[in-house]
C-alpha cells in the first residue's frame, strides 16, 4: 500500500492549493501559493526532482533526506493538525500488571504463554475523527480514538484531554520526527472508527428506517386506492361494453400509476438514503514507553510472538485487537492460516456454505465457495 513518494507530495502540495504538472516520478513542476512557497523556502514557482544525482541550480531537491522533506511537515504543523507529544508515564510494578494479563487475555480457540516482558518506547495515536451522517436528517460528531501503533489495539478516547495533559510535553515539529506513523495505523484507526461510528448511531438509523417505512406505506396505500378505483371503472365501462380507445385510455392510466407509485417509492428511498463520510481532522502523536507483554500464541501446530501493552495514557491494559476490523466483539480466535487475531464476527461463518474463515485473510469473498457473505 505504501504510495511513490513523488504522488505523497503532489497529493499534499495539491491539498495546499497548489498546481501539480506530473508527468515523471523522478521530477515536477509546481506552482504554489506564496504562504505555502514561504513555509517551503522554494520559488513560486518550481520543480521537484527526486533523484540526487540529476539536481541542477534551479531544481529543488524533495527526497526523503532532503530539506524540502523537513520543511513540509510544517504544512501540517502550521495548521494544528498534527502534533507530536511526549508523555511523561509512570506505571504499576510489573508483576501487578503481569496478573491483569490472564483476566484480559483469553482465546477461543487457541493458549498462549508469557515469553517475556520489558520496557519500550512506544508510540499512540489519539486521531480525532469527524463523521457526518446524511439522509433527510443530519447527525455528526467527533470520535477520538487511540491507536497503539505497535499491536493496532484501537479504543475510543473517553478521557478528557485534559485529563493527560499535565504529562504532555510538545514536541518541536521542526526537530522531532513522527516517530512509528505508517499507512497501516491510520487505515486500522478509520476502520475501527466506521465500526464505532455505526454502533453510536444506531438510533439515529432506526428512527431513519421507522420514517422510511411509515412514508413508503403512506404512498403504498395511496397508490393502491388509485389502483383499485382506476380497475373498478376499468371493469364497469367493460361490462358497459363500452367503446375501445376510451378502454385502452384508461388501462394506460392505470399504467401510468403503477409506474408512479414505483417511483415515488424509489424516490423516497433515495431520501432517507444514508451517507456517512468520516475524516480525520487532527492527529496527536503520542511519544511514551510502555510495558511490553510478550505472549507467544499457540494455534495447533503453530505459533505466533505478540506484544500485549499495558497502556500508560488510560491506565489500563489494551486490549488486543481484532485484524480484521479492530473494533472486536463477541471474543477472540486464531485464524488457522496465519494465525491472525480475530473476533468473533471476523471468524466468519459463510451464510452460503457454512465455511468458517477468517476475514483478515479473506477480506471479500467466501474463500471455499467465492461467493460474498
Ligand atoms: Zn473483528
Ligand atoms: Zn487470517
Ligand atoms: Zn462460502
Amino acid at each position: 500500500m505504501n504510495r511513490p513518494l513523488p504522488d505523497v507530495i503532489a497529493d499534499i502540495l495539491s491539498y495546499h492549493g497548489a498546481i501539480v504538472d506530473k508527468e515523471d516520478n523522478s521530477y515536477f513542476d509546481v506552482i504554489v501559493p506564496p504562504d505555502v512557497s514561504d513555509i517551503l523556502n522554494i520559488p513560486e514557482y518550481a520543480r521537484l526532482t527526486f533523484s540526487n544525482g540529476e539536481t541542477s541550480d534551479e531544481a529543488v531537491y524533495a527526497s526523503y533526506d532532503s530539506e524540502f522533506f523537513v520543511s513540509i511537515r510544517n504544512l501540517f504543523a502550521n495548521r494544528g493538525k498534527f502534533t507530536i507529544a511526549h508523555y511523561e508515564t509512570y506505571f504499576p510494578y510489573m508483576e501487578k500488571i503481569s496478573r491483569l494479563l490472564s483476566e484480559n487475555i483469553a482465546f477461543g480457540n487457541a493458549t498462549y504463554r508469557l515469553e517475556k516482558n520489558e520496557i519500550k518506547d512506544i508510540t499512540y495515536l489519539l486521531i480525532y475523527f469527524k463523521y457526518t451522517a446524511v439522509s433527510d436528517e443530519k447527525n455528526e460528531g467527533i470520535l477520538p480514538v487511540l491507536i497503539n501503533s505497535m499491536n493496532l489495539s484501537v479504543a475510543p478516547f473517553e478521557n478528557s484531554i485534559n485529563d493527560i495533559a499535565e504529562r504532555l510535553k510538545e514536541v518541536d515539529f521542526t526537530q522531532g520526527h513522527p516517530k512509528h506513523v505508517s499507512l497501516k495505523i491510520l487505515q486500522s484507526a478509520y476502520t475501527a472508527c466506521t465500526g464505532m461510528i455505526q454502533a453510536r448511531l444506531k438510533d439515529f438509523k432506526k428512527s431513519l428506517e421507522k420514517r422510511l417505512k411509515r412514508d413508503i406505506k403512506r404512498v403504498y396505500e395511496y397508490y393502491e386506492t388509485l389502483k383499485t378505483e382506476s380497475r373498478t371503472v376499468i371493469e364497469r365501462k367493460l361490462t358497459a361494453s363500452e367503446k375501445q380507445d376510451n378502454i385502452e385510455l384508461l388501462t394506460r392510466k392505470l399504467d401510468a400509476i403503477v409506474a408512479e407509485q414505483k417511483w415515488k417509492i424509489q424516490d423516497l428511498i433515495s431520501k432517507y438514503a444514508l451517507s456517512i463520510k468520516v475524516e480525520p481532522v487532527a492527529i496527536l502523536s503520542i511519544e511514551t514507553n510502555a510495558p511490553i507483554f510478550w505472549i507467544n500464541i499457540k494455534r495447533r501446530l503453530a505459533s505466533r510472538l505478540f506484544p500485549v501493552t499495558y497502556n500508560p495514557i488510560i491506565k489500563q491494559m489494551d486490549s488486543l485487537p481484532c485484524e480484521s476490523c479492530f473494533n472486536p466483539t463477541e471474543g477472540y480466535f486464531i485464524c488457522d492460516d496465519h494465525l491472525h487475531i480475530v473476533c468473533g464476527k471476523c471468524l466468519k461463518t459463510c451464510p452460503n456454505c457454512s465455511k468458517k474463515y477468517c476475514m483478515a485473510c479473506h477480506t471479500k469473498l467466501c474463500p471455499k465457495c467465492k461467493r460474498n457473505g
